[in-house]
């Protein structure tokens, strides 16, 4: 393949286009708030669900104080209409002796439902604090997640920007060359991710390695305008006074 060794130079621009973009994309992929978001959404799951438990536990307790408050009033009552039927005076003295021992025993059930209460309501307390101390931590989650996705947008717009610029600089560039130099360019660059490079000090610019002397022999005598390539790589390339023929 031939081409004029001006628009073979022209090639390098759009190779470091390509190069560009392929960094962007890579960049785009790696982005490190990528990996913060992840994290961040799944400390804020953790967050979530210690929310969660935290609110269940404070219904489940609310249940109890519930039922404790009513077996507390039931006894109460119970207690009311012994004492009524006492203070009312027309029981037998047998049932005034049960009824005492019943007071009695209704007494310390209910010391021992009240003690009992207390303690449910000094759990149920702390169990408030957790709530709200795991809902700051929630709400601590959410901004760290909020920040992170923040800022990649910003990054990913700033990279949506550089690519907008080289998408349009490699426009203007594939126009000017031959098709089917262009042609073998990008099928080179899908194979190999590089479609072209300087030679430079004998050394190829894609691959890097350094060409033999019976090759550099072969490139120093074809014409100008031939077009040669890396036989390592695949690279078309381009000679300049930096090449080392
Ligand atoms: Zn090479």
């Amino acid at each position: 393949m031939k081409a004029e060794p001006a628009v073979q130079r022209r090639l390098l621009d759009l190779a470091d286009a390509d190069a560009e973009l392929a960094r962007i994309e890579h960049r785009r992929r790696t982005l490190p708030e990528l990996a913060e978001i992840e994290a961040a959404e799944k400390s804020l799951q953790v967050k979530r669900d210690t929310v969660v438990a935290a609110n269940t536990a404070h219904r489940d307790l609310n249940r109890e104080v519930t039922k404790q408050e009513d077996e507390i009033e039931a006894v109460r009552s119970r207690e009311d209409r012994d004492r009524k039927l006492l203070d009312a005076g027309n029981v037998g003295a047998r049932q005034v002796a049960d009824l005492e021992h019943e007071l009695n025993t209704l007494r310390r059930r209910q010391t021992a439902l009240e003690d009992d209460l207390l303690e449910l309501m000094e759990r149920r307390e702390a169990v408030e604090l957790d709530i709200k101390h795991a809902q700051a931590e929630l709400g601590k989650a959410e901004e760290t997640l909020a920040d992170a996705q923040q800022r990649r947008d910003s990054a990913l717009a700033d990279l949506e920007t550089a690519q907008a610029r080289r998408d349009a600089d490699r426009t203007r560039l594939v126009v000017t060359f031959p098709a089917d130099l262009l042609g073998l360019y990008d099928r080179v660059r899908q194979q190999k991710s590089i479609g072209a490079a300087l030679l430079r000090a004998r050394r190829c610019g894609a691959c890097r390695i350094e060409l033999d002397r019976n090759t550099i022999g072969a490139i120093r005598d074809s014409a100008a305008d031939e077009v040669v390539r890396c036989e390592e790589c695949g690279a078309i390339l381009v000679r300049t006074p930096e090449s080392g023929l």
